[in-house]
């Protein structure tokens, strides 16, 4: 017999004494016995205290050799032995090996609930429109979105504490939502979350205030009211959205009290800050800006190429660096359009089979190199920025907007390009008095204008002109 089926020998010969022996005697003399040896028809126990022996040997002895022949089928001899240091040793050892045993059984449990939270969290995430990509860990910071990640993860490691509401304010595909959804990971645990597109949030309200015959108006907006409203963090995508659309500005402003009196946190984002959206009401916009407001400007070059670099690392994939180089220096408003010219270069050279070299990436995304800046260029990116086009920089248009492009592009084609009056007079199509007008009109916005100022530096990074 090997120890193990010793050891099972002995826990069936337990458990007939078991039943034979007054609970008290049993628990005291025989549960902590040790069987020690089975060998040539005799069997060893071992007990710490000469004590029990004497009383087995004296009270109990015919009842062991009954039972061990019950489940042996044969005739032993049965010898006890007092050894108090040997015995105090053994139990030791098995006590620890019971620990062990104990912590593995432990771990394996406490994996299994991981495991199994992992998958209701997927579930919960899936129903939250929370997306699985958008983490912490993988925003790629640098100056100019650092204030917004590091706001995030404030909110996230300590919700309604400083930051309430906090209102991330970017450009297009810059990581706002990227961030917000960071939060809602980060406490996915903790607390009970809606993250909703304002859209969504938008189309489920007037949803539920739709007269319909099959359901009850009110019992609609309860349930509505009950899911925006009684939970610990709501995160809301897009704000702008609501702009103009009374009704649900007003459904939004009370959402937002009834949270916020109740010590919810709140974020949100938008493409513009609460003061530029001239149809929110005031008192919308003073509670946006209650908390903290935190912009997120376009990304620097060397933060789009690991942005890039993290995006070909999660994918697996062995691409020269020059791909990443090229990619960043063409795409620099919007990382949405950077990661899908990256996208779109994989695509074609898994179509193509082919590995993926800058030639290739050229090939594909036949970007125009803006190493060299010249006016027209710089009327472009304005135009992009302000969503205008270069002819209505050179047209005598004379709306906010674009007389506004107008003078900015003439503002950096001779601050920053030095080019000559004539040269900027002619490509804007206006008498070079007017270029010094403009010129003029801008320095001076700059010391008082803080939009204007941002929305400049902004541009003169997009044309690596700061
Ligand atoms: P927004 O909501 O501001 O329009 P998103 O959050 O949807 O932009 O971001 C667009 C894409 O760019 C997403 O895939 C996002 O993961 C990625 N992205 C944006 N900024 C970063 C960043 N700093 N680091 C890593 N990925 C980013
Ligand atoms: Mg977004």
């Amino acid at each position: 017999m090997n120890a193990s089926e010793i050891e099972k020998l002995w826990e069936d010969v337990k458990k007939i004494l078991e039943t034979e022996i007054p609970v008290s005697s049993y628990d005291a003399w025989i549960e902590p016995l040790e069987i020690i040896e089975y060998e040539s028809n005799q069997i060893t126990l071992l007990s710490g205290q000469a004590i029990a022996v004497e009383y087995l040997k004296k009270n109990h002895y015919p009842k062991f050799l009954e039972a061990f022949k019950k489940v042996l089928n044969k005739d032993i001899i049965v010898i006890f032995e007092t050894d108090k240091e040997t015995f105090d040793k053994i139990k030791k050892a098995k006590a620890k090996e019971e620990k062990k045993e104990e912590r593995k059984i432990e771990k394996a449990q406490q994996k299994e609930e991981e495991h199994k939270k992992a998958i209701e969290n997927l579930g919960y995430v899936q129903s939250m429109n929370l997306n699985l990509k958008y983490r912490f860990d993988n925003f790629v910071t640098d100056e100019n979105n650092k204030m917004a990640k590091a706001a995030a993860e404030s909110v996230a490691s300590n919700p309604n504490a400083q930051y309430n509401p906090l209102y991330i304010q970017g450009g297009s595909g810059l990581g706002k939502t990227h961030l917000m959804q960071a939060i809602g990971h980060a406490l996915i645990n903790s607390k009970k979350i809606q993250c909703v597109k304002s859209e969504v949030f938008i189309n489920e309200y007037i949803n539920s205030t739709a007269r319909n015959k099959d359901s009850n108006k009110s019992n609609l907006m309860n349930k509505f009211r009950q899911k925006y409203r009684n939970i610990d963090v709501l995160l809301i995508d897009d704000i702008q959205f609501f702009e103009g659309k009374k009704q649900c500005m007003e459904e939004l402003f009370n959402t937002f009290d009834t949270l916020h009196l109740a010590n919810k946190q709140i974020v949100l984002t938008s493409d513009r800050l609460p003061k530029d959206m001239p149809e929110m009401p005031q008192r919308l916009i003073s509670r946006f800006e209650q908390g903290l407001v935190v912009e997120i400007r376009p990304p620097k070059e060397e933060t789009r190429i690991k942005i890039l670099e993290n995006l070909a690392k999660s994918k697996n994939l062995k691409i020269p660096k020059d791909v990443f180089c090229y990619i960043a220096k063409n795409y620099k408003t919007n990382v949405r359009e950077l990661e899908g010219a990256f996208n779109k270069v994989e695509a074609f050279a898994s179509f193509e089979d082919t590995d993926i070299t800058l030639e290739f990436a050229k090939h594909v995304l036949k970007c125009e190199e803006r190493n060299e800046l010249n006016i027209e260029k710089v009327a472009q990116e304005i135009a992009k920025y302000y969503g205008i086009t270069v002819e209505d920089i050179k047209s005598s248009a004379r709306s906010s907007n674009i007389s506004n492009s107008r003078k900015i592009t003439a503002y950096i084609a001779k601050e920053y390009l030095k080019l000559k009056l004539e040269d900027i007079a002619k490509f804007i199509d206006k008498k070079h008095q007017t270029v010094i007008y403009a010129c003029e009109q801008i320095k001076e916005k700059l010391n008082k204008d803080n939009k204007l100022e941002k929305e400049i530096k902004e541009i003169l990074s997009i044309l690596n002109l700061n």
